[in-house]
């Protein structure tokens, strides 16, 4: 699969770099001219828990900084995400969802297992029951998700209390959702077009469970069951290739939150009276699509990496940052939206060019399915 490994690696990367510069696009039509700066004695009386809970990122990020040593902060980014590939201990990578070196690790196990004709390693079959039972417990607990979802809602605008934080957010959150919605519904179906000549409406109407999931859930990987099972179930991707694509996506190709950190820091610089050249946009376009490589497939794991861009940008955080952690719940579901289409996309496309036939006999996801059903 080298071939297929270097084409899903190049598209991922493309499509993070044009997410990235739309991105730009977008503030520079929106952001710029109209986010104006906010008086510092108006931003003073932020209610106290957007004031501590952007302090407390702003301290993680410090923590961050400091396990970095000599080196510059993108250089720890990339050596991090490398550092990750290699897990120290597996049992904490899997329970910290590092999914890379979960990765790693399975493609090294995958190796030395015994793979003898009409032999089924014991291994393979303990995985295969443990990804049975998992994937069952999952669907017992989605069933929660329309009560949980909206218990964690309302916590959230009780504890940030919306009435004070609606005069800052406006211009924040036009300029994320249009970002978000053109990357969504211009570019993917357009590269789709262009790389596969097929209706992009009736693959995207096919991943409509996975985008709904991702909403609920702002995690791309507890989002993965249903991205795999429309992938494979619904357009008919080869488990072949689902099972390599989108793992991969998921793990690596994050659009949407690249994105979302670009607009963080230019409504963080602008609603601070500053402004960014040519060269910090360019620095901030790298480093927001290295960080969006590291980061983690769970709820609001991006937020922190908002300190690397503005600092790249000499941007400071301030206290406007915990405006942005207040409403980062909801930034949070749209752009995990995005992530996974951007991996259903891409499985669609090399689904494409690499028609592989499934020689399994047992369909992976229908299976599953069925299995849930009863749940
Ligand atoms: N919640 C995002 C995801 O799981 C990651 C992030 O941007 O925080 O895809």
């Amino acid at each position: 699969g080298s071939k297929i490994g270097r084409v899903t690696f190049i598209y991922y990367l493309s499509t993070t770099v044009a997410a990235a510069l739309l991105a730009v696009i977008v503030c520079l039509v929106i952001i710029v001219p109209a986010v104006k700066e906010f008086d510092p004695a108006e931003v003073a009386d932020l209610t106290a828990s957007v004031v501590s809970d952007g302090a407390s990122k702003v301290s993680a990020y410090g923590a961050f900084k400091k396990s970095c040593g000599q080196d510059s902060e993108v250089w720890c980014k990339i050596r991090m995400t490398l550092d990750h590939i290699v897990p120290s201990n597996i049992v904490d990578a899997m329970a910290t969802s590092q999914l890379l070196g979960v990765m790693s690790f399975g493609i090294v196990v995958g190796l030395y297992v015994d793979v003898k004709e009409g032999y089924k390693s014991p291994i393979v079959a303990l995985c295969d029951e443990i990804l049975k039972v998992m994937i069952k417990m999952i669907y017992a607990l989605i069933a929660f998700t329309p009560f949980a979802v909206w218990s964690r809602l309302c916590w959230i605008v009780m504890k940030y209390d919306m009435s004070k934080l609606a005069g800052y957010i406006g211009w924040l959150l036009v300029a994320g959702f249009t970002s978000q919605f053109l990357q969504a519904f211009v570019v993917y179906p357009t590269i789709y077009v262009v790389c596969t000549r097929k209706n992009p409406l009736i693959y995207m109407k096919n991943i409509f469970p996975a985008m709904t999931a991702a909403f609920a859930t702002a995690s791309s990987a507890a989002t993965f069951p249903w991205t795999l099972q429309c992938a494979v179930d619904r357009n008919n991707v080869p488990t072949k290739i689902a099972t390599f694509v989108l793992p991969l996506g998921v793990t690596i190709n994050m659009d949407g939150t690249c994105m979302t950190l670009i607009v963080s820091v230019f409504w963080l610089a602008y609603a601070q009276g500053l402004t960014l050249d040519f060269g910090k946009i360019m620095l901030m376009v790298i480093t927001a699509a290295i960080s969006s490589i590291g980061t983690a497939a769970i709820p609001s794991a991006s937020l922190m990496y908002t300190g690397l861009i503005a600092e790249v940008a000499d941007v400071p955080l301030g206290n406007l940052f915990g405006v942005i952690v207040a409403v980062d719940w909801l930034r949070d579901r749209v752009r995990t939206v995005v992530n996974v289409m951007g991996d259903s996309i891409g499985a669609g496309i090399l689904a494409h060019h690499f028609p592989l036939k499934d020689d399994d006999e047992k369909p992976a996801v229908a299976d599953l399915e069925s299995k849930s059903d009863g749940i």
